[in-house]
This record gives structure tokens, sequence and C-alpha cells, in this order.
């Protein structure tokens, strides 16, 4: 069976809405093991929309639109299926009933305009939206099915994991399909492309590489039920740890914060942070791990030099000499985060995140991260120069793969 979608709605072709149920609605039907082939956009006009469904209906099997479902003049889904099928819109008075106990339930003020959420084209089921007053609707048509459902994120996904789930489940008839993602630190995409490229023109499972920020994500899929796809991507993750050692961090919901969290843990360490260009990113993402203060104690936005010198003890004279951008400055700075807080790791960032270079003349994107370990102190030098966001999310994970390195023992 194949699937298209539509996205009804002129805020996300004017791009102020991200079209986001679309990305929830492609992953449901990967799970149900449903091919989706295509993906529209379309605006709130009749005409386009209505071109849409029968482009649609020409070459998928199942059509589901997302969005104008509503009861204002600019929903026109309904209007638009009944068109494209060639069916009359059908008053429902069962529909109606439902939905006006609903608005005296809630106590909300009846508007005749309602009534249009209760037609369906001829032959349509409704599909219940128990966060909503629209309905969705089913309509199976010859050897094709059109589904609709409302726009809003909160209705539409209880939508799709409940009574749209249900529904595709039953007509699928194929098995669903399974993903690992294994998530690559440390060696560009490239690199990693090269070193796994046998593995890259298989097919079962297929593996397909994800540039993310100073990350590559390796993402497994094959079809079938949980265990028959366990045991294909098993030997395959092997492979890939064999080769890649190290940059493979973790699997799924591990990430290189949570790995640096339980890599501490086990060792029974704790560490400080201290952060110029980086203003907390390191620590916000250690603490959105559950757990995170077993080993976090905290951490010092030192983001001047006078807070730098006062709370972390960088000395005046490594700040003369070497400036706030330096490896020495970097080394300081995670010493003292790691003497003043108590604890066994100290880790800095300090740079230049732009835009332009600052007024030493550092170049943007210029950074060291430093590491007080309870053995030694070091830092390293990075020049990311790709904007300012992107210099301070890839100095948090330069900071992030530093201490994972030391702790892994590379
Ligand atoms: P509608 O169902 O077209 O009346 O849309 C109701 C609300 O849901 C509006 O705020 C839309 O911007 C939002 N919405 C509609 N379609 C989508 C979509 N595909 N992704 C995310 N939000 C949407
Ligand atoms: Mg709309």
């Amino acid at each position: 069976m194949t699937a298209e979608i539509i996205s009804v709605g002129t805020e996300l072709l004017l791009g102020t809405t991200v079209d986001s149920n679309a990305a929830t609605l492609g992953q449901a039907l990967a799970r149900h093991g449903i091919t989706c082939r295509h993906r529209q956009t379309v605006g709130d006009h009749l005409g386009r929309l209505t071109e849409a469904l029968q482009l649609a209906l020409s070459r998928s099997d199942l059509v589901i639109t997302i969005g104008g479902l509503g009861p204002t003049q600019d929903d026109l889904t309904r209007e638009g299926i009944a068109a494209a099928l060639g069916l009359p819109l059908v008053a429902q008075p069962a529909l109606e009933k439902h939905l006006r106990a609903e608005f005296e339930r809630r106590g909300l003020r009846w508007v005749e305009s309602n009534l249009r959420q209760t037609m369906l084209p001829e032959g349509a089921e409704a599909l219940s939206n128990p966060h909503g007053t629209a309905p969705g609707l089913w309509c199976e048509s010859g050897d094709k099915i059109v589904t609709a459902l409302p726009g809003p994120p909160r209705e539409f996904g209880p939508m799709v994991a409940g009574p749209l789930g249900e529904r595709l489940a039953a007509k699928s008839g194929s098995e669903p399909i399974q993903t690992r993602t294994l998530k690559v630190v440390g060696v560009g995409e490239s690199r990693v492309e090269e070193l796994l490229a046998d593995l890259m023109a298989g097919s079962h499972p297929t593996l397909a590489p994800y540039a993310k920020t100073g990350e590559v994500h390796l993402r497994l899929a094959a079809q079938g039920s949980q265990a028959a796809a366990d045991a294909v991507f098993d030997p395959v993750e092997a492979v890939i740890r064999e080769r890649l050692g190290w940059h493979v961090v973790g699997r799924d919901d591990e990430s290189l914060e949570s790995r640096v969290l339980d890599l501490l843990a086990s060792r029974g360490e704790t560490l400080a942070v201290a952060e110029s260009l980086t203003g907390g990113q390191v620590v916000e993402r250690l603490c959105r791990i559950p757990g995170a203060s077993r080993v976090l104690v905290g951490g010092v936005v030192a983001y001047v030099n006078t807070v730098k010198r006062d709370l972390l003890g960088v000395q005046p004279n490594t700040l003369q000499e070497f400036t706030a951008v330096s490896g020495e400055t970097a080394c300081e700075m995670a010493e003292g985060v790691r003497n003043k807080l108590g604890a066994a790791w100290g880790l800095s960032t300090t740079g230049v995140a732009g835009p332009g270079p600052d007024s030493e003349g550092h170049p943007e994107g210029l950074v060291f991260i430093g590491l007080a370990g309870p053995n030694s102190t070091a830092s390293e030098r990075h020049v990311f120069g790709l904007g300012r966001e992107i210099n301070r999310a890839r100095a948090a994970q330069a900071a992030l793969i530093r201490i994972y390195r030391d702790l892994v023992h590379i």
C-alpha cells in the first residue's frame, strides 16, 4: 500500500507554521509498514486542493489530508475531498447531535457554521477526535482510501496514535518498519560513509547517515517484528562498532551527555563546568538527563574576564598575557571550577562566538576546551567559524566529546 500526505493551509506555504504534523504522520506510516511516496502542501483554496487530491488519487492508494476541517470559511478539505471523489456532502444528524452536546457540556455558544463540521462525503465515516470539535473522516471509494485529520497538533497526534492508527494497522497488510539509531561523534559524515560503504550498499537492514551538529546519526531500518529486526541489526551494529570504535557513543535514547554521566557515575566521580561562549549549554544538556545530579555538581557561566578571575581564580597575568581566548585560560577555568565546586573533574569552554573577530583579533569560531581531571589538566583548540549559534553548539559538543574521550581513554 502506498500513501501520500497532503498538508492543507496557507500558513504552511508561508512558513509561519512548520508542518510538524506531516513529520508525525510520516513516522507513523513507516511504523505501520506503509510506504509514503509523496507529500504535497497546498493553501486554503478549493480548486488547488481538489487538484492536489486528484493527483494524489492518481498515484497513491491511501491519501491522508491534514488540516482544513474546522468550521470557518477557509476550512475546505471536506469540500475538496467530495469534489475529487465526485461524491455529494451529506449532513450527519448523529454528528450534529454529538457536537451540540459537546458545546453544551463545555459551555460554548453554538454557532451555525459548526454545521459544516457535521457534513461528510457520502459513504464516509467520522473518526472521533477526543481533543477537539472537528472530527476526522475516513472514506473508501473503489480501491482508494481518503482520510482527513484536523490540523491542531494536540488533536492530530492523539488521532494518529488512536483511531487512525487502528485503521492503518488493519489496512496495511505489511509488517512494521523497525529502526535503530547509532550516534557517532568525532568523525565527519564523509569519513563514516567511506568506512561503512559496503554496509550502506546493503538493503537488509538499510543503513543511512544523517549529519547533525558535531554528530552523525546512523539509522538502521528493517521490516518485521521487533525480534526479527533486532536479529538483523545486532550483527551490523557489531561491525559498525568494530570499525568506528569509540566514535560510536550511543544507541537510540543514549546520547553523548548521557554517556558522559554514566561513565562518570560508574567511577563514582563528579563534574563541574565553567562556560564562557557556551553560556550554560553544556550544563543544560547534562541537566536534561534524569539523575544528572549523581554526577554534575554545578556550573559557572563566566562570560567576562572579571568573573573568570574573581569566581574561578583565573590569574590576571594569564588573562593579560594569553587573553581569555587561549588554552591557558581554558585550563585555569577548568581547574578553578573543579576546585571551587569540589568536583573530580572540571570542564571549560572559552572562545569567539562571533559574528566577526573579538577585540583582540581572534577569529570568529576559535574555541578552547579545558579539562582538569583527577590527574592532569589539558586544553584543546578548535576553529569552527560557521556563525554564532553553530559555534556555540559546536563548542558545547566539543567539550562533551573532550571529557568522553578521556573517560574511554582515547
Ligand atoms: P486547521 O485544522 O487547518 O483549522 O488548523 C488548525 C491549527 O493547526 C492552526 O493553528 C494551524 O496552523 C495548525 N496546523 C494546521 N496544519 C498543521 C500542520 N500540518 N502542522 C502543524 N500545525 C498545523
Ligand atoms: Mg487551516
